[in-house]
């Protein structure tokens, strides 16, 4: 399977890496929308929240305890950052293997969508 975040973790396309574990790997966005623009994914192929089940869910709450570990390191925890999952077209999801935007650093938009 032709993955590009798959291809990252295996460290067969370089990455910029914030943090790494047995199950996850974080790395900079290669086009920042804010100061602080970090990717976390699973180290396992999931395409997106669409293919999250009781199986594999184990591994979401585990990206939600790195992403306080890396806000705490990123210095971004008092200022305030945001998560987002983008699921699809109508999302803008461009990259099919699941990953949560860590974007903080700023006074972020108010606006969702
Ligand atoms: P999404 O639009 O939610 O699917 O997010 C995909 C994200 O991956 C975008 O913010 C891209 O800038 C980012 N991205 C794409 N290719 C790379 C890469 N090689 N290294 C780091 N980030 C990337
Ligand atoms: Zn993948």
């Amino acid at each position: 399977m032709d993955c590009l975040f798959c291809s990252i973790v295996k460290g067969d396309i370089p990455s910029t890496k914030v943090y790494e574990d047995e199950t996850v790997y974080a790395f900079k966005d290669i086009n920042p929308m804010a100061p602080v623009h970090v990717l976390i994914i699973p180290k396992v192929h999931i395409s997106s929240i669409n293919d999250v089940t009781a199986e594999n869910s184990a591994v979401i709450a585990h990206i939600y305890e790195v992403a306080a570990k890396l806000a705490k390191e990123l210095g971004i925890d008092e200022s305030g950052f945001r998560v987002v999952s983008n699921c699809g077209a109508d999302a803008g999801q461009t990259v099919f293997h699941l990953h949560f935007h860590i974007l903080g650093g700023t006074k972020l938009k108010v606006e969702m969508c």
